[in-house]
């Protein structure tokens, strides 16, 4: 195990992984499930970053994320690693959904008839979206508001897509980076493909499971889950103040503490 040492004392261990959010720990766990002798760090005093979460009254709260996508193979691998399958609950994908606009709710369309029936687009624009569907975008499109607005028009991104992304990344879509916010609809398409034939092939090839799901006890339960499996290898209350790169191509890693853990 990496153990703390004085400053600039090199103590050797195979890997630090620097912040115990989603990504940290699942890297974490990954390299602790292979054998391999991994630090956390961590400068929250509880894991799971974003993903957490507290009780009310008697309320589950989730700080972050409230469910997850069903294509992960990965993330179905940890849960049943961690014994927390029975945990899952799957959502109704068809439960309504609400966008606010103008001081108005729109009902998200939950299909075909639904979306052209729907007060959320002006006729134009819902026509706009039934052809940008075989509308090829451009090798310029990088944001999701550009592959979006390219493709489907200045009202659907608007009206739809950015309370959408709004939602999950508690972004907005000119800062966010379609290839890392929609990575499977871009494997399909990239930025210039067009939508409905890949997502036609992608239908009939099917793979991974469909659905929304949440966990009953909520995200924090996945992070307690994994900070239980790491043991005294997870560090909280320890921020990273600054990584060093050895001349043999180690790394220092200092700890605000003082506190540096340090890799072959
Ligand atoms: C309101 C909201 C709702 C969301 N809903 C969903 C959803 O429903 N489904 C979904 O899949 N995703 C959702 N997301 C997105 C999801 O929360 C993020 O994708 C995810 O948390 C990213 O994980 P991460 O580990 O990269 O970063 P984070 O969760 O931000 O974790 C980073 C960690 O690193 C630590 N850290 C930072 N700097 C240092 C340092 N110097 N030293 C040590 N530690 C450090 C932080 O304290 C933190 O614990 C939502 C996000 C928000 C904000």
């Amino acid at each position: 195990m990496c153990v703390r040492v004085e400053r600039l004392t090199v103590k050797h261990c195979d890997a630090v992984v620097v912040g115990a959010g989603p990504a940290g720990l699942a890297a974490a766990e990954s390299l602790a499930s292979a054998g391999i002798d991994v630090t956390v760090l961590e400068a929250a005093s509880h894991p799971g970053g974003r993903a957490w979460s507290e009780r009310w009254k008697g309320y589950l709260l989730e700080t972050g994320p409230h469910t997850f996508r069903g294509e992960s193979e990965a993330l179905w691998g940890l849960l049943e690693r961690l014994e927390l399958m029975d945990e899952v609950e799957a959502m109704d994908g068809r439960a309504a959904r609400y966008i606010l606009r103008q001081g108005r709710l729109f009902r998200v369309p939950n299909g075909p008839l639904d979306f052209f029936m729907s007060g959320l687009l002006s006729p134009g624009s819902k026509w706009q979206v039934v052809w940008g569907l075989m509308k090829a975008g451009s090798l310029e499109d990088r944001s999701v508001a550009q592959w979006m607005e390219r493709r489907f028009g200045t009202e659907f991104r608007r009206s739809v897509i950015d309370p959408m992304v709004g939602g999950i990344f508690a972004s907005d879509s000119e800062n966010l980076d379609m290839a890392r916010a929609f990575p499977k609809l871009w494997q399909r398409t990239g930025a210039s493909g067009r939508v409905l034939p890949s997502v036609l092939r992608s239908a009939s090839t099917g793979g991974g499971r469909r659905g929304v799901y949440a966990l009953r006890g909520g995200f924090g339960q996945l992070a307690e889950a994994v900070a239980s499996r790491l043991g005294s290898q997870l560090h909280l209350a320890e921020p990273v103040s600054c990584i060093e790169v050895g001349s043999d191509g180690s790394y220092h890693v200092c700890a605000a503490s003082g506190a540096v853990y340090s890799t072959h």
